[in-house]
């Protein structure tokens, strides 16, 4: 792996580069790549490697890969699928250090292309050698002229990095950055990921002096702890802007078949996104949209935004987008005010958005931008220019051009339209700016860029550790595997709750009517029964949970009821006898606690408004483990149904701290033992003064 690691170096700044079936013949990738090397201007040793031919593209042909320098750099293989497995053996024989195997038809195509590509891994990991694909588009470094890919068309040089997993998309992208003028550091299709994956880029870009943002196509992540590690170490540096695509069904489907991977639930991406800090894009649009903005603007300071627009209507509509975002309109202040006052007309609108008037010359413009810059309570600046008949393009695209080299505040230009406006456009994004045609995508991106920001200066989060025991958890798990079970239902999940910390109802297990009674009196009326077998775990389904029994001939006649009906229902269940429960008093809110283990990213912990609506609202936010604190606080918050708990006309907010601490605790419970796939705390009953696990239910791992 650290060999892997270290030999990225020589797969992006290679002295020597081979291409593995390099050919004369227009057309066939191995021409492509030698002819894109040269013309991308590579200086180092080029060799075309090819049985045959003694020239290919003027260029001297090695005839074996045994005959090419030892310690080579990097090697492109363009062969057919049967020569790839030689030529890598042959390669890691003269010890190269990087590869790129262009050829398709491995995992994504057939059983023998699985296993083919499995030897391919093994190989490298053993070796030490840093594998890009199979089944990829190759790699472009505009800081080495390095054009190892078949791409048609190389980027110009620029501060961001791309790498994507599809390689149809990576040309459709450098196609858009051409035209669009958006320059890369490096371009890497990622391919099949047999070695080299997204955690390997993230690790290695994030290193990269020459990249300032770094932006990712994925379909799926195969190793999600290490991309979660290295996502979150890069984003303190700079921002990672990912589009994580086979976020429908339809969607997931089309991802799976494509790259023969499957893809990960979608709440856990976002979950893992969100820990992270990597900035989420649903679109490509949206991705070069945020990657302009971060690319070449400073991080905003604040919320605060000042719009400041030649026509009414479109600064109203910013205003809109501002307030829908979590930016705000920034309050101009009096100060600020009397100064625009000074330098505008008497029609102009000294209140943000500031309107400088139709006829707007740049220099009113300008007198307008340098007053709001300068305003400490200001931190972000949007400038619209509506093509009025007398609107300066040109020139308030150089007066926005001056104000920005003079402030360290973000400037979003918006220039709305098409044809008249396009010179403006241009003149802004060559000298980095920002300006998009509708104000939307400036504020989205001004948005994403705060977010980031303040996540940023979140710092590092920490971690508490519940205390829990976990003998006495292990030894309950072990007695339920004895049985032969996978399921731990309530009676039995109830002791790990406690061991846990986890407040539960007072709760007795009555093996007979009799007893049933006893444990009643003792709690106190009203009580809850609830069938108690190891394979009943959804028990209202058997007609197995009464509520709000008042006295003890009802509980006597429920007890026989609820074990009567059970064992006519499950004849196969075992009947233990029935949980009698303290009922939670009136008023509480039912709230749904719980995780899911998701194979890449561990825990996902899931928290919503319970009770029989959840089905219809699906008000439910995902975290991925371990809990911070702050997630804690910041997962109840998410919802939408918060507003209830806080309490609506007149009620009391519920205990939130009480509701924290079962997150957390639930949290440490899914940390230490990862045998535990699925939990369900539903419901967990709150209210002002107190929270209990009122159900639980775990799955453990068979
Ligand atoms: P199930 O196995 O069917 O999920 P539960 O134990 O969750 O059974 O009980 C079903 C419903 O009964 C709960 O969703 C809740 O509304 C109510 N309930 C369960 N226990 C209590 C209790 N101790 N106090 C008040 N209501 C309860
Ligand atoms: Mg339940």
């Amino acid at each position: 792996m650290d060999t892997i690691r270290k030999n990225l170096d020589a797969l992006f700044y290679p002295k020597a580069v081979a291409v593995i079936g390099a050919s004369d013949k227009v057309g066939k990738v191995g021409h492509t790549v030698v002819a894109n090397m040269i013309s991308a201007g590579y200086k180092g040793q080029l060799i075309p490697v090819n049985p045959k031919a003694a020239e290919i593209q003027g260029l001297k042909v090695v005839h074996e890969i045994a005959d090419l320098p030892r310690d080579l750099d990097l090697a492109v293989i363009t062969v057919p699928r049967p020569a790839v497995m030689p030529s890598l053996k042959a390669l890691a024989d003269i010890g190269v250090h990087s590869v790129i195997v262009i050829t398709a038809g491995f995992k994504e195509m057939d059983k023998e292309g699985y296993n083919l590509e499995k030897e391919m891994a093994e190989l490298c990991n053993e070796r030490g050698i840093a594998l890009v694909g199979p089944n990829c588009l190759g790699m472009i470094n505009t800081g080495s002229d390095v054009n190892a890919s078949f791409a048609a068309g190389y980027p110009i040089k620029g501060n961001i990095a791309f790498f994507s997993q599809s390689g149809a998309l990576c040309t459709a992208i450098l196609d858009w950055a051409l035209g669009e003028n958006i320059g890369f550091s490096k371009f890497i299709s990622l391919g099949n990921k047999a070695v080299i994956s997204e955690a390997h880029m993230l690790e290695y870009l994030g290193r990269d002096e020459e990249t300032k943002v770094v932006l990712g196509y994925i379909e799926n992540v195969t190793q999600g702890q290490e991309f979660l590690k290295q996502a979150e170490i890069v984003s303190r540096e700079k921002p990672v802007i990912m589009v994580k695509a086979g976020t429908t069904a339809a969607g997931a489907k089309a991802a799976s078949s494509h790259t023969g991977a499957i893809a990960g639930s979608d709440a856990a991406y976002s979950a893992a996104f969100k820990k992270t800090g990597v900035i989420r894009v649903t679109d490509v649009a949206s991705l070069f949209e945020f990657a302009q903005a971060f690319s070449t603007q400073p991080l905003p300071a604040g919320p605060n935004l000042a719009i400041v627009t030649n026509a009414g209507g479109s600064g109203i509509m910013a205003a809109d987008a501002t307030e829908k975002s979590k930016l705000t309109m920034a309050r101009i202040s009096n100060e600020t005010v009397e100064k625009l006052r000074a330098v505008l007309p008497p029609f102009a609108a000294l209140y943000n958005p500031i309107d400088v008037g139709g006829d707007a010359p740049a220099t009113r413009y300008k007198d307008a931008m340098e007053i709001l810059a300068a305003d400490p309570m200001i931190h972000a600046l949007m400038i619209m220019v509506s093509p009025t008949a007398s609107a300066q393009i040109i020139e308030t695209a150089e007066a926005i051009i001056e104000v920005a080299k003079k402030t360290d505040k973000p400037i979003f230009a918006c220039y709305m339209g098409k044809m008249r406006v396009a010179p403006g456009q241009r003149m802004l994004q060559e000298a980095g700016i920002p300006c998009y045609a509708f104000p939307e995508s400036s504020i989205h991106s001004l948005e994403a860029m705060y977010l980031y920001s303040n996540w940023r200066q979140k710092g590092v989060p920490d971690y508490p550790v519940m205390p829990g025991n976990k003998a006495k958890v292990r030894a309950l798990f072990d007695e339920v595997r004895a049985a032969g079970a996978t399921e731990v239902v309530e009676f039995q999940a109830q002791k790990v709750l406690s061991a846990y910390n986890l407040p539960t109802p007072r709760t007795a297990l009555a093996q007979s009517s009799d007893e049933a009674v006893a444990a009643a009196e003792s709690i106190g009326y009203p009580v809850v029964l609830k069938i108690a077998s190891p394979q009943i775990s959804h028990k209202s389904d058997v007609g197995g949970v009464k509520v709000n029994l008042q006295d003890a001939d009802t509980v006597r006649k429920m007890f026989t009821d609820i074990t009567n009906r059970a064992q006519r229902l499950r004849p196969d269940a075992h009947i233990t006898g029935c949980l009698v429960q303290e009922m939670a008093p009136k008023g509480v809110k039912e709230i749904i606690i719980g995780f899911k283990r998701d194979d890449q990213f561990g825990p996902l912990i899931m928290f919503g408004l319970g009770g029989i609506y959840v089905e219809v609202l699906k008000d439910i936010a995902f975290w991925l483990a371990p809990l911070s604190r702050e997630d804690a606080t910041g997962i109840i918050r998410e919802i939408k149904s918060y507003l209830l708990l806080k309490g609506v006309r007149g009620e009391a907010p519920v205990n939130f701290e009480a509701l924290e601490h079962i997150l957390l605790s639930m949290s440490q419970l899914a940390v230490d033992f990862p045998e535990i796939v699925e939990a369900d705390f539903n419901p967990v009953l709150v209210n002002s003064e107190k929270a209990i696990v009122a159900d639980v239910r775990l799955t453990l791992a068979s």
